[in-house]
C-alpha cells in the first residue's frame, strides 16, 4: 500500500464567525512544507486521536491556494461530534495532523458561466473557489458570470458575508444571493431555499443554452440531492455539468 504523507498543521489564528452557529474559521500553516498544494475546493484529512482510536474527518479547505504553506477551514461544532469540537477548541499554536489535499470538487475546465451552490459550512469551499477566481488582478474567472447561491436559516448562520458583498461589489460578474429560510423580520434579502433561488436565475437566462454552465454543490446530501434533481430533471442538464460535495 502507498504511504500517505502525514502533515502537521499548526493553528495561527481562529475566528468564530457565528456564536449562535458555532462556526469558526481556522487558519493553519504547515511548516516542514514550503508551499502546501492543493486546488481550490479540495479538502483535507484531519487526524486525531480519541481514546486509543485513531479518527479522520475530511475538512473542505476554505481559501483558494495562496502560493504558500497556509490554507484555512470553515468548521462548526457538531453536538456530541468528536471532531468539530476538537477543532473548534484548538488553540493557537497547538497543532493537528492531516493529510491530502484530496478529491474532485475544482472547478471544471474550460471554466463556464457557475452556479455555486452552498449551504451552512457548504460554503467553505466556495470561499476557496471564489478567493482564487477573483484573486488580484489576475482575469481567472475570464469575464464569466459567477453566482454564489448560499442558504442558511438566519443571517447570523451566513458565513464570510462581508467578504462576498466585497468582491460583488468589486466585480459586477460575480452574484452573491444570500437566502434564508428563517429570516427574522428585519431581513430584506431573499427569503426561501437554495433551489428557488438556482430556478429563478435558470428562469431568467432562459436565453442562453442549457450547456453554458456548470453547477457545483456543497453541503447536505438532502439540500445536495434536491439540486441535482432539479438541474437534471427540471432544466434537462447533463451530469457532467453538475459537481457536488457531500458532507454527510
Ligand atoms: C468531503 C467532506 C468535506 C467536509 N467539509 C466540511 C467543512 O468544511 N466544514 C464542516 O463543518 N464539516 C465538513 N465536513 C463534515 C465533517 O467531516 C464531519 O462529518 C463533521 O465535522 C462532524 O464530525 P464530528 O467528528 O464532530 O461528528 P461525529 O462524531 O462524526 O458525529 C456525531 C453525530 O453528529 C452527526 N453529524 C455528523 N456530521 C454532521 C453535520 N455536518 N451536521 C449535523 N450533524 C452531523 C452524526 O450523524 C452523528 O450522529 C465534510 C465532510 C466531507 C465528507
Amino acid at each position: 500500500m502507498v504511504q500517505r504523507p502525514i502533515y502537521t498543521a499548526r493553528l495561527l489564528q481562529s475566528e468564530t464567525l457565528s456564536e449562535r452557529a458555532q462556526c469558526k474559521h481556522l487558519e493553519f500553516v504547515v511548516e516542514e512544507l514550503e508551499r502546501f498544494e492543493f486546488t481550490a475546493g479540495q479538502f483535507v484529512s484531519m487526524l486525531a486521536k480519541k481514546e486509543e482510536k485513531q479518527m479522520t474527518r475530511a475538512y473542505s479547505i476554505a481559501s483558494g491556494p495562496k502560493g504558500n504553506n497556509r490554507f484555512d477551514l470553515c468548521l462548526n461544532r457538531v453536538e456530541n461530534g468528536f471532531f468539530s469540537n476538537y477543532l473548534c477548541d484548538l488553540e493557537q499554536d497547538q497543532t493537528v495532523q492531516l493529510h491530502g489535499p484530496h478529491g474532485h470538487f475544482v472547478l471544471r475546465q474550460p471554466l463556464r458561466d457557475c452556479l455555486f451552490i452552498a449551504t451552512g459550512t457548504g460554503v467553505a469551499p466556495m470561499r476557496g473557489f471564489v478567493e482564487w477566481l477573483f484573486a488580484g488582478d489576475q482575469l481567472r474567472h475570464e469575464g464569466r458570470e459567477i453566482y454564489l447561491i448560499y442558504g442558511t436559516r438566519t443571517e447570523a448562520e451566513l458565513y464570510y458575508a462581508d467578504y462576498f458583498k466585497a468582491m460583488a461589489e468589486q466585480h459586477p460578474n460575480f452574484h452573491y444571493q444570500p437566502t434564508l429560510s428563517r429570516p427574522q423580520e428585519s431581513w430584506t434579502g431573499r427569503k426561501g431555499y437554495v433551489q428557488d433561488r438556482v430556478q429563478e436565475i435558470l428562469e431568467a437566462r432562459a436565453g442562453h443554452g442549457k450547456d453554458e454552465m456548470d453547477a457545483y454543490i456543497c453541503g447536505l446530501n438532502l439540500m445536495v440531492s434536491a439540486n441535482r434533481k432539479l438541474l437534471g430533471e427540471t432544466f434537462g442538464w447533463d451530469k457532467k455539468q453538475i459537481v457536488f460535495e457531500r458532507y454527510d
